[in-house]
């Protein structure tokens, strides 16, 4: 098919919503197909069975390409467009997502791994050995080293290092201080790669995705539907 979704095997278990009654319960129920949704069911679906919401579409062939970045953004509409327009509470126009795959479909591609300040304070016990896991298939699967920076990227880099914004670290994954040239989830031939590939991994026998499901509200039950 395309350049990113040359293995598309997630499409073998994407319904359109209208299309899809489901007949049965689900161990896990995500709404939204975004950045995080998408690698989050793909992983619940190695032990349990998951149901993935996504309000979008599940491609939209202009997001594949760098060159269209900022024209997705112009193009958003209220109805089907990957980028959809909002005014922010504290009344700023802005952008986000509505496509499987969410902001990684449509954002500007630059990857970089957590600050350390965020694992040290969120309050959770990390297993650091999966956290490192996790980088490795996010970052085998879809994201690039860049081989060149383009003109716009070497102006930017050097105005931060001339403008004290040092040390240059060249390139790395890490948050480090300082200027660096970190990932792309576009490769070197500006062809975009996003969350919706990490689909690719999961078990299919433990996962439907349905696309057009706005989910308008959640219902918590302490019974299931034959009252028990
Ligand atoms: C223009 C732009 C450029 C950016 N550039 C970068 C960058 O270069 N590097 C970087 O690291 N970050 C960048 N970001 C930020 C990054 O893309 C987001 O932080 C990230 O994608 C958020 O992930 P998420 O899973 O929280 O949400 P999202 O990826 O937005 O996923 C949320 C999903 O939920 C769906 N959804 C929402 N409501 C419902 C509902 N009621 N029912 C069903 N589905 C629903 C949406 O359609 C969407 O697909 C950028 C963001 C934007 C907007």
């Amino acid at each position: 098919m395309y350049a990113c979704y040359a293995d598309s095997g997630y499409l073998r278990f994407t319904y359109e919503a209208t299309d899809f009654s489901p007949a049965k319960a689900y161990d896990y129920i995500i709404i939204g197909g975004g950045t995080a949704g998408c690698p989050l069911a793909a992983t619940l679906s190695e032990s349990y069975s998951v149901l993935l919401l996504e309000r979008g579409s599940s491609f939209n062939k202009s997001v594949l390409y760098e060159r269209n970045v900022f024209q997705n953004l112009l193009a958003a509409n209220d109805n089907d467009s990957p980028v959809q327009t909002f005014v922010s509470e504290d009344g700023l126009q802005n952008a986000r997502a509505r496509i499987l795959g969410g902001g990684s479909m449509i954002n500007g591609g630059f990857y970089s791994r957590a600050d350390d300040y965020f694992y040290n304070n969120a309050g959770i016990e990390w297993d650091m050995g999966a956290v490192e896991r996790a980088y490795e298939w996010v970052e085998n699967s879809i994201v690039t080293r860049p081989t060149r920076l383009n003109r716009f990227q070497t102006s930017f880099f050097n105005g931060l290092l001339e403008s004290g914004v040092d040390p240059d670290n060249g390139f790395t994954f890490d948050h480090v201080q300082g200027t660096k040239i970190g990932g792309s989830t576009f490769n070197d031939s500006g062809i975009r790669h996003g969350a919706v590939e990490l689909l690719n991994n999961a078990n299919p026998e433990n996962l439907d995705v349905l696309v057009h499901a706005m989910v308008d509200r959640v219902i918590f039950s302490t019974s299931d539907s034959l009252g028990n």
